[in-house]
């Protein structure tokens, strides 16, 4: 176990098996990091947290009182309004499934919800700061309803700003009624039944083992033919700037078994694109099966390291993988997000084997300067980074990849900057996801670094990253033009409904006329194209986010990897 992982635990932020403990308003400590953020900017400290910080944290901590739960209400309307990635996406499928066992109902409206929750993100200042602003919003709406109504309106925030910042949440103008961090769903019928009798509630505690195996269906989007199934929660990486291990503690694995049990399940269901999703899907270690308890380590991606001891035992991110991918030959699996430490040659084969396994990877660089590389602890240089796609293409021909860039992190140079610039270019990545660098509390970058690049020089930095990195996009998907592509059909598209909309292998947006085509096998007559058919489409043009095409014929993946 990582020491910080032990601290947490320590100090109550982490609980293992089981034990479900809950703080009620009030009794929750805060544990100090260190001044606000105003106030550290521009300054260097010596240290950031580590066993000490959390133990002197935990010393000063107090048990929670147990809360006197009231009746837990058996209906009431509830709004959920989801913000950030789609790890968020899936915790708002869990907490409705959930509350819906408690004999809740969904509203999609507003002004008919009892209870309205936030499941938030704190990735970024600014995607806390939209949180903020809505709750303020929301606070009026409870106000209105209270004095016109009579009826109470439950405010509750969710996730990982609920982890984050609780105490802050609860007191600062008082707008929330229930608090719930990212491991604490489960207790969310008997916060809210705390709530009703007009206390306060919260439970922010993280744990070693939840990862909600047993809460299904979890979702699908895209007219039924697409699916996210969450595979490990939790991430124990450490990058400098990140807040993740913090909000979401631990890096543990769903078991295995209950992973093929959903996509069977989903298959059944005629789902037709199964993603695996986690903060570091190729982490992926299940200890749930003693028989593999003392296996080895996999190797990392060569040139890459991490910051804890290897892992050994386990089912790996490979065996997970095969046995999914094996469910329905029909099935389009893709994952996200991987880390590119977790590369080993195996996954890559695997990946170019399987029909079925998208060849499309997610390779987050962040940075193309191994000086910032360095200062974000990514364990790895720009060259281990590049000699891993040049083997990545090499090992899997055609792969589509995308990836993640930070503009402006601590200590972050103009000749910094330029050799990201230049890993763009390099790379011509299909699909990229930039940001500014957001100094979070807590983070070792907030201990250790200066925030030093003024918010302006960032922007424009980000504009010349997003700049290049659609130059390059657009070039990377006009070597398409003229291609044939298996496109997987969601639905009409957004723009016109003569018009349908799916994704190739390569998960890049594909558009294209919705007309009569053949069957490939000839054993239908012509018809339209349906969400969830498989249709090859000749690409006719492109940009730097869509391709547009003409389709030939409606076939199946397993007919098409045949080249039928
Ligand atoms: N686990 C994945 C990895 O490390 O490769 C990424 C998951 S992270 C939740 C999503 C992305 O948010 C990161 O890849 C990074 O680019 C961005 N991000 C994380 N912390 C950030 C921060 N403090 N400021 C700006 N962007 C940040
Ligand atoms: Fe955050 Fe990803 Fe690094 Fe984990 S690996 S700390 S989620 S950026």
């Amino acid at each position: 176990m990582l020491p910080w992982g032990r601290a947490l635990r320590a100090a109550g932020l982490l609980r293992s098996a089981g034990a479900a403990a809950a703080a009620q308003c009030g009794a929750a400590r805060r544990e100090r990091c260190g001044p606000g953020p105003g106030k550290r900017r521009g300054t260097k400290l010596p240290a950031g947290p580590d066993l000490r910080h959390f133990l002197r944290g935990a010393a000063k901590r107090e048990p929670p009182p147990e809360p006197e739960p009231g009746p837990v209400p058996s209906s009431g309307r509830v709004y959920l309004e989801t913000y950030g990635c789609q790890m968020n996406v899936n915790d708002t499928e869990i907490a409705w499934a959930i509350l819906q066992k408690s004999g809740y109902t969904r509203t999609k409206q507003l002004d008919e919800a009892d209870v309205i929750l936030l499941v938030t993100c704190s990735i970024r200042e600014k995607a806390e700061q939209a949180i903020w602003n809505r709750l303020r919003h929301l606070s009026a709406l409870k106000a209105r309803r209270q004095q016109q109504a009579g009826s109470p309106l439950r405010i509750g925030i969710l996730g990982c700003m609920a982890e984050r910042l609780k105490e802050e949440i609860l007191h600062r103008e008082k707008l929330v009624d229930i608090v719930a961090g990212p491991d604490a769903y489960r207790d969310l019928p008997r916060l809210l039944a705390v709530a009703e009798s007009g206390q306060q509630a919260a439970n922010v505690l993280l744990s070693l083992d939840e990862t909600y195996a047993d809460i299904l269906p979890v979702q699908t989007s895209a007219g039924g033919t697409t699916a996210f199934v969450s595979i490990m929660r939790g991430c124990d990486n450490m990058c400098s700037y990140c807040i993740v291990p913090f909000t979401r503690g631990r890096e543990r694995s769903r078991p295995i078994a209950s992973i093929l049990q959903e996509v069977r399940m989903l298959s059944d269901q005629g789902v037709k694109e199964v993603t695996l999703l986690g903060q570091n899907v190729n982490s992926f270690r299940d200890m749930s099966e003693v028989q593999f308890q003392s296996a080895a380590a996999p190797g990392l991606s060569r040139g890459f390291s991490t910051v804890y001891r290897a892992k050994p035992g386990g089912l790996r991110f490979t065996h997970l993988l095969d046995q999914v991918s094996r469910i329905d030959p029909e099935m389009r699996i893709r994952f996200t997000s991987p880390h590119p430490k977790d590369f080993p040659d195996e996954v890559l084969q695997l990946i170019q084997e399987r029909h079925n396994i998208c060849k499309q990877l997610h390779l987050p660089a962040q940075s193309g300067s191994t000086r910032v590389l360095e200062a974000m602890r990514r364990g790895y240089t720009r060259e281990a980074y590049l000699e891993l796609v040049h083997h990545v293409r090499d090992s899997i021909p055609g792969v589509s990849l995308s990836s993640d860039f930070i503009a402006g992190f601590c200590g972050e140079t103009e000749e910094d900057h330029q050799q990201t610039v230049s890993l763009l270019q390099d790379v011509r990545y299909n699909v990229g996801f930039l940001f500014a660098y957001s100094m979070r509390e807590k983070t070792r970058a907030f201990h250790r670094l200066q925030d030093d690049v003024p918010a302006e020089v960032k922007q424009r930095r980000l504009q010349e990253l997003i700049t290049v990195f659609r130059e390059e996009a657009a070039r990377a998907n006009e070597a398409m033009v003229g291609q044939c592509q298996l496109v997987l059909v969601e639905g009409p598209s957004k723009r016109s409904a003569l018009e349908l909309c799916g994704r190739n292998d390569g998960n890049i947006k594909v558009i294209f006329p919705d007309a009569e085509v053949e069957d490939a096998a000839g054993c239908q007559a012509p018809a339209r194209a349906q969400p969830g058919d498989y249709v090859l489409v000749k690409v006719t043009s492109a940009s730097s986010q869509t391709l547009r095409g003409v389709p030939l014929r409606r076939t199946t993946l397993s007919r098409s990897a045949a080249g039928h």
